[in-house]
């Protein structure tokens, strides 16, 4: 079961692992310590990358991650959201955390305030409640785990990755800037009439592989009312924001006249653009949100990382519809959240009277005037008139449903499965079906790894079953080390299912 991941199993099941590698490499030289010690090294390195011929494409850049290290630069974020455990390395959980204090750069930790303390299981939590007493801010997070409770600063998280890039040797030659337009699954008559293939079209050309992995985030960002096209001068999705702020408003900055901005949205971002536009001299900003101001510390409840996340993710694996498990992502994340940092940045900038928020409020009308460069706005909600508007921006975040995807639109004909309020139903291999070797990560796998796919410990997780799955697959296919491979061992691995029937079998060890 996933939830392995997250409990000191899973330092035992990764530790496993690598001894189980670094017996199998060094049982030529098991008295040279030196040689097993280099080996152990040279273990967290895939053993199958070497062979495959891996092509990554992404429409965005020519190097790794430019799209996240483009938005945490326009918004100026100094650090992650997610804390110490959330981060891209496959070999080791405490990754992040080691790095910081291996490299001397411990001091760019901040720690989250309020997470660590004395941990009440919801049960504990429920019987408060019925008492009466007030349960709002008890911290969740047991006093052991405290460590982990700091967020990291963007270059450290930054000069982490470069060095899973060095480690990994994943330089930038196997990526390409393309966008990805189209994906269909079938026999290729040039190289074979035995063997489905997948033809990848991009904007660039066409690629073939037998193996395709899906890792795109989720739908393209929109903003959630239509615009003609002279009013999307006024008006931009955070997503989509280039330069900050827009160059007609920066024009009147300049010449010292007055400047008002509109922000709609209710999370992180929100209160990023909001403190951003302040700092870079806007005079007023409203921030307006449909729904109550919520304060979480991560995008997804603390009962889901804390000590007894188990519970939640075994529910979460319990569930015997994709139903069942949309509704615990949704309520789990349950919209846009802020940060307890931010919100004391944004109570500073209400009390100067730079910044008024209005919760419970939409947008009733609004008006662009072309010439003027301003907008006439008018409220459902907290207020009903704003004055003249020079810019919107929308931070609504970005939508999931996988059937609008143009570049799946073949395969969702071709490869029809079911979807679950925009989730694709994969399977639990993290393949699009059985018969497709077409892998999800991600939050369009949300149905597999439950409310953390949207965010990096669901990436890594992600990419963990999905390696495992495709090295699964091309040890079937080769018909290499089969007896080494056995689904037992590949469950245990994986940590699926019970743990310990791996373990009736034991005749492999004989072999290592
Ligand atoms: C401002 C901001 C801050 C965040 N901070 C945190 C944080 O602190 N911690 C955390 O855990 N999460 C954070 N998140 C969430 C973060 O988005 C995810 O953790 C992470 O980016 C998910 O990675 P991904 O690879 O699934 O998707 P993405 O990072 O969205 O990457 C998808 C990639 O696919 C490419 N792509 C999409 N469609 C195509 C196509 N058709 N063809 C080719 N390429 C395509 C895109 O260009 C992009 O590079 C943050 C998000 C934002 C917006």
């Amino acid at each position: 079961m996933p939830a392995a991941n997250f409990t000191d199993d899973e330092h035992q099941r990764f530790h496993w692992i690598k001894q189980h590698r670094a017996a199998k490499k060094s049982t030529k030289h098991p008295r040279n310590r030196k040689v097993a010690d280099t080996r152990r090294k040279e273990s967290v390195a895939p053993t199958i990358a070497r062979d495959l011929d891996i092509l990554a494409l992404d429409a965005y850049g020519t190097s790794w991650m430019e799209r996240w290290q483009g938005m945490f630069k326009t918004f100026d974020i100094s650090h992650l959201r997610s804390p110490m455990f959330f981060h891209v390395d496959p070999s080791e959980r405490d990754g992040l955390l080691s790095y910081a204090y291996a490299n001397g750069r411990s001091d760019e930790l901040r720690e989250l305030h309020g997470c660590v303390g004395k941990e009440l299981s919801k049960h504990q939590r429920k019987k408060r409640e019925k008492m009466g007493r007030e349960q709002q801010n008890n911290p969740t997070i047991d006093e052991r785990e405290r460590k982990d409770y700091y967020v990291p600063s963007t270059p450290l998280f930054f000069s982490h990755c470069d060095c899973l890039v060095d480690r990994y040797k994943l330089d930038d030659t196997i990526l390409s800037q393309e966008q990805v337009e189209d994906i269909r699954y079938d026999y290729v008559r040039e190289y074979s009439d035995e063997e489905k293939l997948f033809c990848v079209k991009t904007n660039k050309g066409c690629h073939y592989g037998k193996i395709v992995v899906l890792a795109i985030g989720g739908n393209a960002p929109q903003i959630p009312c239509p615009l003609s096209t002279e009013e999307t001068e006024g008006a931009t999705h955070a997503m989509h924001i280039k330069t900050f702020p827009p160059p007609y408003m920066q024009s009147k900055m300049a010449s010292k006249a007055r400047t008002n901005l509109l922000i709609v949205g209710g999370g992180l971002t929100s209160a990023q653009i909001a403190d951003l536009a302040i700092r870079r001299g806007i005079n007023k900003v409203f921030l307006i949100m449909r729904g109550p101001l919520k304060i979480k510390h991560f995008d997804l409840g603390l009962e889901w990382v804390g000590k007894f996340r188990n519970i939640e993710h075994a529910i979460f694996w319990n569930s015997n519809s994709p139903e069942e498990r949309c509704k615990k992502v949704m309520e789990a994340r349950n919209g846009g959240s802020i940060t307890p940092y931010y919100k004391k940045i944004l109570e500073k900038h209400i009390s100067s009277g730079r910044l008024d928020m209005l919760l419970h409020t939409t947008i009733d009308e609004k008006k662009w005037n072309p010439m003027l460069k301003t907008w006439t706005v008018s409220l459902k909600g907290e207020r009903e008139d704003l004055p003249p508007i020079n810019h919107i921006y929308f931070a609504t975040g970005v939508g999931t449903n996988f059937e609008c995807l143009p570049c799946l639109q073949s395969m969702c004909r071709d490869y029809p499965i079911e979807n679950c309020s925009g989730f694709p139903c994969i399977t639990e291999k993290m393949s699009w079906r059985h018969d497709v070797p077409l892998f999800v990560a991600g939050r369009f796998a949300a149905l597999q790894l439950g409310p953390g796919a949207h965010n990096l410990i669901g990436a890594r997780i992600g990419a963990d079953r999905i390696a495992w799955s495709i090295q699964e697959m091309l040890g079937k296919e080769e018909n290499s080390d089969q007896s080494n491979w056995g689904q037992d061992r590949f469950n245990y691995l994986t940590g699926r299912g019970s743990r310990y029937n791996a373990l009736a079998d034991v005749s492999y060890l004989a072999d290592d």
